[in-house]
């Protein structure tokens, strides 16, 4: 297994390879669009465990950590959110983990539970939803609301929805790097 160390230079690598590749269906890259989520979640005051989540929530889109890009083809939910949070799970904790998982769930939650939300998802995201399930049910929605971190999963999208704009400056991969080691290794 690779150490802490190697575990932030492989996904060092990933941001600098495949992070260069659009974020589905936007016009931001991949890696702009994660850095920027952990921009808003560090300036949102999110502790550091969550910052790194909003960092690496969309890592399972990257080929080299896992497989599967049919999302946007329309043929069926790639479960990145699912693929990501396990291919962290040797490193991370479930506080950067868990809410990774429940990233495309939020969505679904907040469709259902948010009339105002629903509106101001970009046209990708609205693709998506309809693939991912749509919006939850009742029963699904009081199950997500229950889950421990579920919360942090709320928090985490809202910086997602956010994370897709073509001007801001945000800090780059290294300014993260001592933040990921001191998590890496800790699950
Ligand atoms: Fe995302």
């Amino acid at each position: 297994m690779l150490t802490p160390q190697q575990i932030v230079d492989a996904i060092a690598d990933l941001f600098a390879g495949e992070g260069a590749d659009d974020y589905l269906g936007e016009d931001v890259t991949q890696a702009q669009h994660m850095l920027q989520a952990a921009a808003l979640a560090q300036a949102d005051g999110a502790p550091p465990a969550l910052v790194a989540a909003a960092l690496l929530h969309d890592v399972g889109h990257f080929r080299g950590a896992v497989h599967g890009r049919e999302l946007m083809a329309g043929e069926r939910d790639n479960r990145h959110s699912h693929q990501g949070a396990d291919w962290l799970a040797p490193w991370f904790g479930p506080a950067v983990t868990e809410p990774v998982r429940l990233h495309v769930a939020a969505k679904r939650y907040l469709c259902a539970t948010e009339p105002a939300y629903f509106a101001r998802l970009s046209p990708a995201s609205v693709h998506t939803l309809s693939l991912q399930g749509g919006p939850m049910t009742p029963a699904e929605a009081d199950r997500f609301a229950a889950e421990p971190y579920g919360a942090d999963a709320v928090r985490l999208r809202r910086w997602d929805d956010d994370a897709k704009d073509t001007t801001v400056a945000v800090p780059d991969f290294g300014h993260y790097r001592p933040m990921l080691a001191e998590l890496a290794g800790t699950p």
